[in-house]
């Protein structure tokens, strides 16, 4: 388990999600009329306004779309990374869904970059995520 100073506040929307992620599972939320993903968390649609959701796993599967690189953070838990990358990723599964986080690789970063997911847990309740290449074929 992690030790974090800030960690993500769950909400009634959100807290499924964050859980999955302690559990070591990435899941976003999936409509069961429509087929499409919606990230954040939400209790609607994005695709067809509907409220027939799931929280579904994905293959955690993606590429960088852009990204930042952070040299002073203002969280003291992401101090011992600076610098660092922070991603901003398009899931494999539909092409507007994007999901930021921290990025793990000795590879130069750069758009199309494939990564996966990493999960940690931080509390029994609530989990983060990151980004890595590897283990990610080229
Ligand atoms: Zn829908």
């Amino acid at each position: 388990m992690a030790e974090r100073i800030i960690a993500p506040i769950a909400d009634r929307d959100s807290a499924p999600y964050w859980q999955a992620l302690a559990d070591g599972h990435f899941k976003v939320t999936h409509c069961n009329d429509c087929g499409h993903w919606t990230w954040p968390p939400r209790p609607i649609c994005s695709g067809c306004h509907g409220g027939n959701l799931s929280l579904d796993e994905v293959k955690g599967t993606g590429e960088v779309f852009s990204w930042i690189v952070v040299h002073r953070s203002t969280s003291p838990d992401m101090m011992q990374y600076v610098p660092y990358v922070l991603a901003l990723v398009r899931l494999d599964e539909q092409a507007d869904i994007y999901i930021p986080g921290r990025l793990i690789s000795d590879k130069e970063v750069h758009r199309g970059l494939k990564v996966r997911v990493v999960t940690e847990k931080i509390t029994d309740e609530v989990g983060d995520l990151a980004w890595t290449t590897e283990g990610v074929p080229l």
